[in-house]
């Protein structure tokens, strides 16, 4: 299909428009068929892609994109992890809830999940009450 292949390669420009951007070298960019996570990389510099982000919205591509390359850099998320996200992508905060994507499936066997193991008390939603009081 045509209009996949042109995501493919929209996907493929984010990528390297990216690595210039973060400062990093993706050797190898991948789009397959993902059905625990959006993205992963690897240590060896492969950058792997989820087939159907081409469906999502740009800003959400380049949240996981940016996501993944940085770990390029930095094995986890810690606070110069999201720092830079911040430097970088503003608003990630609002993509990360919805980056882990459910899904019902069997995944016993999931070795690539190290660093996604995010803590999710650290990263909150956007929507805190904080506000609502304000008016006096
Ligand atoms: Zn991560």
């Amino acid at each position: 299909m045509r209009t996949r292949d042109n995501g493919r390669a929209q996907l493929c420009e984010k990528v390297l428009f990216w690595s210039k951007r973060l400062r990093v070298e993706a050797r190898i960019i991948r789009v397959q068929r993902m059905t625990q996570k959006w993205g992963s990389c690897s240590t060896t510099g492969t950058i792997t892609l989820a087939e159907d982000l081409i469906e999502q919205e740009p800003g959400f591509q380049d949240f996981v994109i940016a996501h993944e390359l940085l770990h390029l850099r930095l094995p986890t998320h810690g606070r110069l992890f999201r720092a830079l996200m911040s430097l970088h992508l503003p608003n990630w905060r609002t993509f990360d809830v919805a980056r882990q994507r459910p899904r019902s499936g069997n995944n016993s066997t999931n070795p690539a999940r190290e660093a996604e193991q995010m803590p999710r008390s650290v990263i909150r939603p956007v929507t805190s009450r904080a506000g609502v009081t304000s008016k006096a």
